[in-house]
């Protein structure tokens, strides 16, 4: 847990929704109770932001997926910062691994994103994690500092970033990093904006982390001293995302 780092937990709800399962969402959101000490953020796809943001209680953030790097012009397909901001969103993630590996997004692209939409006036989670050939190979943290490098490189201004910490391996697949593991990779990503960007930064950037988060397992992740919070995609969509919500209470 934290210590003067304000908890985070945002809900990724991918490719997933329509109007009526987003009332079903709005519903178990309002009913709570939801712990007021914790940033609570939810990503809906692009086409539901101003639904979601319509509905859900004010103390709910909304973000976008994803964003483009421009405010707006001849790109057919994409969708820049500024048009999420007027849709009511205040957040987006960057660089989520189904975005780079999917989508093949590469380190300078998700930084050149991240940069545009902090200018553009947005809170940005990039994620940063590693494949399972890369933990396997003991590439981790080279694969995670290169990744933090082509972000860091682009931030003049923390103080609206969220680094969500997401092992490949743990998304969407059920295995989770022990509490271990992941206060592990958090601790040296905290050690990094240390060396790399100042100390200061360091002990205020919340690391939050992604990867099958469940109600069943968020207390103790959360427990960690470099854990500030969780990105959550399957969970997000279920009522236990409450419970994730308050994992830090
Ligand atoms: C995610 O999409 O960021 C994620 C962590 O997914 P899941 O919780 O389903 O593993």
């Amino acid at each position: 847990m934290p210590g003067d780092r304000k908890f985070f937990v945002g809900g990724n709800w991918k490719m997933n929704g329509d109007k009526k399962s987003i009332d079903d969402i709005v519903a178990f959101m309002k009913t709570g109770p939801l712990n007021s000490n914790t940033d609570i953020v939810v990503a809906p796809p692009y086409c539901y932001i101003q639904y979601s943001r319509d509905g859900l209680p004010a103390n709910v953030e909304v973000a976008a997926q994803n964003c483009y790097t421009e405010k707006s012009g001849a790109f057919t397909g994409e969708i820049s910062p500024l048009m999420v901001k007027d849709l009511g969103a205040t957040w987006v993630i960057t660089g989520h691994s189904e975005r780079r590996h999917i989508m093949g997004e590469s380190d300078e692209l998700v930084a050149q994103k991240t940069r545009f939409a902090l200018d553009s006036g947005l809170g940005v989670v990039p994620c940063v994690g590693e494949k399972l050939e890369e933990r396997e190979a003991n590439q981790t943290m080279d694969v995670i500092n290169r990744q933090m490098k082509a972000i860091a490189d682009k931030i003049e201004d923390w103080s609206k970033v969220v680094i969500a910490y997401e092992p490949v391996w743990a998304i969407g697949t059920g295995k989770t990093a022990s509490p271990e593991q992941a206060q592990e990779v958090h601790e040296k990503i905290r050690a990094w904006l240390a060396n790399t960007v100042s100390a200061d930064v360091a002990k205020k950037t919340r690391i939050i982390y992604g990867g099958s988060v469940k109600g069943s397992n968020c207390k103790e992740l959360a427990k960690k001293e470099d854990i500030d919070g969780f990105l959550v995609g399957g969970a997000s969509l279920k009522p236990e995302f409450v419970e994730i919500v308050n994992a830090a209470s």
